[in-house]
């Protein structure tokens, strides 16, 4: 079949690569040059974890792993590096994580604070921790281009620098050629309503500039991925971490403004940078507080944080994910292959709509 893919973020990319593998002719769009830093897919780290409370979410994470180990034994590159991640904070919230690894039978051991420090003094703990040693994080620049070259290798186009300005039937127009498609699939990321909220019943996606920012540590410490969630002793707003190459980012969850991508600043909001010194002055005696560096990044978020990957006729949309997609990339490009097959209609949870899940 012949698929053209909108959008060579990760979900595209990723979309493009399974596809490729099932036979298909696959032409990749992308509006940008490879690499570029507009979208949400870009930088060198994204978390990696198995620790959702809805087995859904876990297995589809088990899924993405072996996908990620056999993408990178494809392309000859290392993505995914295992450092083990913690859930800290409110019990009613980290016991739910316990309990889904533990159905899945994946490794998961409960720390008490002092334990914690123990084997990671950059960090602080303040009630019931949860270590799950399989967690880790992925390099979401490297990511993306192995994605990209898997799909090339075996046949798939890519068009860089090409703006699709329309979509109608099966056809595809960007301002210089027109695609004829057997089906058309689009992950345009924050830019997806503006392309097929005419064409589908999509859940309305609110779009969000992002500001974590990387701090350069102080000691020669392990770095766990960590989600600290809000609650106990921590009165603000929960904070996602993890150690990169460009130092140890930090970053809250979805409060950045409401924005449109094509006209945003990319400037971050020095109170929230303030906010984030501080989090890191309380939390995480290994890192120098004054080294923040702040990046801007995009969230394109669903009413319940659940992503959409669902069909109608001959059009697939890979979209809304919510701040928490990266690590499922290699996955929901399966999902989105077997749409496009007709294997397997779309999980409850990722239908257009109604969409009766609860808020992840
Ligand atoms: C700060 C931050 C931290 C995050 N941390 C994590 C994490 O730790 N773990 C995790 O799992 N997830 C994380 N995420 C979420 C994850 O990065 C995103 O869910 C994921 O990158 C979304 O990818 P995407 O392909 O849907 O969107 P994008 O990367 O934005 O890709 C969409 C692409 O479509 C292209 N496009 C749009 N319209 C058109 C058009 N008309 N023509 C051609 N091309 C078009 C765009 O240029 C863009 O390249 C984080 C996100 C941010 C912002």
């Amino acid at each position: 079949m012949n698929v053209v893919v909108v959008g060579g973020g990760v979900i595209g990319a990723a979309s493009a690569w399974n596809l490729a593998k099932r036979g298909h002719d696959v032409t990749l769009i992308e509006q940008f040059q490879p690499g570029h830093k507009n979208g949400a897919s870009h930088g060198s780290s994204r978390i990696f974890r198995h620790a959702y409370a809805d087995d859904y979410y876990v297995s589809l994470a088990a899924r993405a792993y072996t996908l990620w180990r056999e993408l990178e034994t494809d392309t000859g590159t290392d993505l995914l590096t295992i450092t083990g991640a913690v859930d800290h904070g409110p019990a009613d919230i980290v016991q739910p994580r316990i309990d889904a690894l533990a159905r899945f039978g994946l490794a998961g051991e409960v720390l008490d604070p002092a334990e914690a420090q123990r084997r990671w003094p950059g960090m602080k703990f303040d009630t019931t921790v949860l270590h799950h040693p399989d967690a880790g994080r992925l390099h979401a620049d490297r990511s993306v281009a192995a994605f990209a070259a898997a799909a090339e290798k075996l046949g798939a186009r890519i068009e860089y620098g090409s703006a699709v300005r329309e979509i109608r039937n099966t056809e595809v127009s960007t301002d210089s050629a027109t695609f004829s498609a057997d089906h058309i699939v689009v992950a345009g990321g924050a830019w997806t309503s503006s392309l097929v909220s005419a064409h589908v019943p999509l859940p309305r996606l609110v779009t969000t500039q992002e500001q974590p920012a990387h701090f350069l540590p102080t000691i020669d410490a392990a770095w766990p991925s960590f989600v600290h969630h809000p609650g106990a002793e921590l009165q603000t707003e929960g904070i996602y971490g993890l150690s990169s190459e460009d130092g140890v980012k930090i970053g809250e969850h979805g409060t950045g403004p409401i924005i449109e991508p094509d006209t945003r600043d990319f400037v971050p909001i020095p109170d929230g940078v303030e906010r984030l010194k501080d989090y890191a002055r309380a939390w995480l005696p290994g890192v120098d507080v004054d080294s923040a560096d702040p990046l801007t990044c995009l969230y394109t978020t669903t009413p319940d944080s659940n992503f959409v990957v669902d069909r109608s006729g001959d059009l697939t949309i890979a979209a809304g994910f919510s701040g928490h997609g990266f690590k499922f990339a290699p996955a929901v490009g399966e999902l989105v292959a077997d749409l496009v097959d007709g294997r397997a209609p779309s999980t409850s949870l990722f239908r257009f709509g109604p969409r009766t899940s609860p808020t992840v």
